[in-house]
């Protein structure tokens, strides 16, 4: 029975065939995507196979995400289909520098009605770990499901992870701050970008970002910093500490080809070495790996790797 359970949004991510903005583009190609559903398909692939519950349209779009889910691993019991509403499409522009910019086709779509109660508590039952994201927070009742599912893991006794997500560009109803400080109040880990924290009143190095996470109250705070690696840091209630409460780890040196998805697999490799018991150094040099992997193909579920192919490429680096 599955130890880690994975909720939030499915959707289609729409690639473009060049650089520049989305009005000179053309053709792009179909990914699935999502944020959480990224670190479903990549905790599969490293043989931790979670829960997931997601909600898409009863489109030829849920089909594809459906289908797609069940191919990587993923078991698709909690995969609801709206009668209604249809699967979120996001359109990414891709600058010159392989930064990143959306156009986001979510009103009202599938994932954001998601309801509380939709995973029932025989669904966390056993469950050592639920991880949820920020995106979901931006709408209702998506919003209200989120929150009730962390709360009622934590009532369950399993470790909350939250990724923050940001996408200002689906902030409109809600507070993006307000409701990152929610969550993480929520949270026993947080897994973050300098991005994510931009719009916090915080300056400062990544740990200085990762105590102002830990202000609000989760145990561990994790920060990714592209190219760099990422840094975790813990305060004196976390189960994981280990001789130091800041730990780093410089990331692997590659050729990025495709960066999406690189955070969501990171997600990954940390629940699945967490979930395992490895110390925090391990945890981090693991995930580093795992996302450094990813970036090495286009599409953020395509290039995810398994152990074994972990392991090869720690092999090869050391
Ligand atoms: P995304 O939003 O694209 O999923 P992110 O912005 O959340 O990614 P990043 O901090 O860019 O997350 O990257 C996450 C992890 O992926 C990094 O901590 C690192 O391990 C790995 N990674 C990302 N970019 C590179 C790179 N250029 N070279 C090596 N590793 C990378």
């Amino acid at each position: 029975s599955p130890r880690v359970v994975v909720a939030g949004e499915t959707l289609i991510d729409f690639l473009p065939d060049r650089e520049g903005p989305l009005s000179g583009v053309e053709s792009f190609s179909r990914r699935a995507g999502g944020a959480p559903a990224n670190v479903a398909v990549a905790l599969a692939h490293l043989d931790e196979t979670p829960r997931f519950w997601t909600r898409v349209g009863d489109d030829p779009f849920g089909d594809f995400l459906e289908d797609t889910l069940r191919k990587r691993g993923v078991p698709t019991e909690y995969v609801e289909r709206d009668p209604v509403a249809k699967t979120s499409l996001a359109f990414v522009a891709h600058g010159e520098k392989a930064e990143r910019g959306f156009s986001f086709y979510r009103d009202e779509t599938a994932d954001t009605r998601m309801e509380p109660g939709g995973l029932p508590d025989s669904a966390l039952e056993g469950v050592e770990w639920v991880h949820v994201g920020g995106v979901a927070l931006a709408d209702e009742p998506s919003r209200e499901a989120t929150f009730d599912l962390m709360r009622r893991a934590r009532e369950a006794g399993a470790t909350v992870s939250f990724d923050p997500n940001a996408r200002p560009e689906l902030w409109e109803a809600f507070d993006y701050v307000g409701s990152m400080r929610e969550a993480f109040g929520l949270a026993d880990v947080v897994k973050a970008t300098p991005e994510d924290m931009a719009a916090f009143d915080v300056r400062g190095d990544p740990s200085e970002l990762a105590h102002a996470i830990l202000d609000e109250g989760p145990h561990t705070a994790l920060l990714t910093l592209g190219g760099e690696g990422s840094v975790a840091v813990t305060s004196d209630g976390s189960p994981w500490t280990a001789d130091l409460s800041v730990v780093a780890h410089d990331g692997y040196e590659v050729t990025p080809v495709d960066t999406t998805g690189a955070g969501d697999a990171f997600t990954a490799g940390v629940i699945a070495a967490l979930v395992g018991n490895e110390p925090l150094s391990e945890v981090l040099a693991f995930a580093n790996a795992v996302a450094a992997v990813t970036t090495t193909g286009a599409g953020a579920m395509t290039t995810l790797p398994d152990r074994e192919a972990v392991r090869a490429f720690r092999d090869e680096r050391a």
